[in-house]
C-alpha cells in the first residue's frame, strides 16, 4: 500500500510502498477514504522541535481520518466488515484512573495515532476498537475525516454557556472557525473571531462569525472593549498558541468571564495571574481532545441537525501522491482544512 512515512530526521517526507499492516485482536483494519491535515502533522513534517522531541522514526503520520472497515480483530464485536468509521485519535489505556472514571480523553497512559503508532495518510490503518466511531451514512467521508478536530470546537465550548454572549476566539484556523460556529449555534449574541491572517478571518467570516478582527491592524482589547460596551468578552477562547494573543485574551476577558485554552504553545507562557485572573475572578479552562464519547454524540447532533455545516471549511482536497504541495499549502496558515482523499 502508499503510506507517508517520516522517514529521516529532515524536513520532508516519503510516500513509500508498504504492506497491509496486520492487526492485533482489538483492532479494525481501515481502508481510510479521507484523511485531514492537522497542525501536528505539520510540525512532524517541518521537523521542529516539538516533532523530533516526541517522535520515533520512522513514523507513518496522519491521524484525523475516516474510512470503511475491511477486517476486525477476533474480540472486536461492535463493528464489522463494510462500517464506515472515524478515527478518536486518542488511544486511551482503559485501565487508569482517568479511564475508569470518564476521562479516557485524558488518559495517563495514552497513545496518540500518528504520532506514538502509525497513522492514517495510507490506503489502510489499524484503528484499535475503542478509537472507532461509527459515521452516520449521511456525513461524507471528508466530513468524518474532520469530525476530530470540529470535536475540539464542540469541547472547546462544553463548560461555558454561550447563550446571550459574546465570545471571542483568538485563531482563525479550522478548530478555530469550528468553535466559532459551535458559538454562534449555541446561541451567542456575537461572535469575535481574531487571527493575523485575512484569508482566514475571511473564511471565519464566510462561516458565519459577527466579527473579525486582524490583532496586526487593530488593537484587540480595544475593539472588544467597543464592541461589548466597556463590559469585556464574556467568553475568550484561545487557539492560537501564541503569546502575544494571551495578553490580548486576558485583557479582553471581562471579569467574571470564562477563559478556555485550547492552543498548544510552543513553551511557558507568561500571564498577569494577579491582574487577569484573580482580581477578574475568570473561570480558566484547559481543553484537550474530545470527551470520549459525549462529545463526538454532540458532535454527531450537530452535524445530523443540518444547522451547521462545516463541509466549507476544508478548503483544499489533494491525492495523498500530491503530499508536498498539500502540506506546503497547509504550513502558509492561509487555508482552512486540508484533506486528503485516498
Ligand atoms: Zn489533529
Ligand atoms: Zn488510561
Amino acid at each position: 500500500m502508499q503510506a507517508l512515512v517520516k522517514d529521516k530526521p529532515e524536513r520532508g517526507a516519503s510516500l513509500l510502498d508498504r504492506p497491509v499492516p496486520e492487526i492485533g485482536d482489538n483492532d479494525l483494519l481501515v481502508k481510510v477514504k479521507a484523511a485531514a491535515i492537522c497542525g501536528t502533522d505539520i510540525h512532524i513534517y517541518q521537523w521542529n522541535k516539538y516533532a523530533s522531541s516526541r517522535i520515533n522514526l520512522p513514523l507513518l503520520f496522519g491521524h484525523e481520518y475516516s474510512g470503511e472497515v475491511v477486517q476486525v480483530g477476533k474480540n472486536v464485536t461492535a463493528f464489522k466488515e463494510g462500517d464506515r468509521v472515524a478515527a478518536e485519535t486518542h488511544i486511551p489505556c482503559c485501565h487508569c484512573f482517568q479511564c475508569t472514571t470518564g476521562l479516557q480523553h485524558i488518559c495517563r497512559d495514552m497513545k496518540i495515532i500518528g504520532v506514538h503508532v502509525d497513522g492514517a495518510f495510507a490506503d489502510y490503518s489499524v484503528l484499535p476498537d475503542v478509537c472507532a466511531w461509527k459515521l452516520d451514512p449521511s456525513i461524507t467521508y471528508p466530513v468524518g475525516a474532520t469530525m476530530e478536530p470540529f470535536g475540539i470546537g464542540v469541547h472547546a465550548l462544553a463548560y461555558t454557556q454561550p447563550v446571550g454572549k459574546k465570545v471571542v476566539v483568538f485563531g482563525c484556523g479550522p478548530i478555530g472557525i469550528y468553535a466559532q460556529m459551535v458559538a454562534k449555534l449555541s446561541g451567542a449574541e456575537c461572535v469575535i473571531g481574531v487571527d493575523i491572517t485575512n484569508e482566514r478571518l475571511e473564511l471565519a467570516r464566510k462561516m458565519g462569525t459577527d466579527v473579525i478582527l486582524n490583532a496586526t491592524e487593530v488593537d484587540v482589547p480595544q475593539e472588544i472593549e467597543k464592541i461589548s460596551k466597556g463590559f469585556g468578552a464574556d467568553i475568550v477562547v484561545e487557539l492560537s498558541g501564541n503569546q502575544a494573543a494571551v495578553k490580548n485574551a486576558t485583557r479582553a476577558l471581562r471579569r467574571g468571564g470564562d477563559l478556555v485554552f485550547v492552543g498548544l504553545f510552543s513553551g511557558p507562557v507568561e500571564i498577569d495571574v494577579t491582574n487577569d485572573i484573580i482580581y477578574k475572578e475568570a473561570k480558566v479552562y484547559g481543553i484537550t481532545g474530545r470527551v470520549m464519547w459525549d462529545t463526538w454524540w454532540s458532535a454527531q447532533s450537530i452535524l445530523l441537525s443540518g444547522k451547521l455545516d462545516p463541509g466549507p471549511v476544508i478548503t483544499h482536497q489533494f491525492g495523498l501522491e500530491d503530499y508536498d504541495n498539500a502540506l506546503e499549502l497547509a504550513e502558509s496558515g492561509k487555508t482552512g482544512k486540508i484533506v486528503f482523499n485516498i
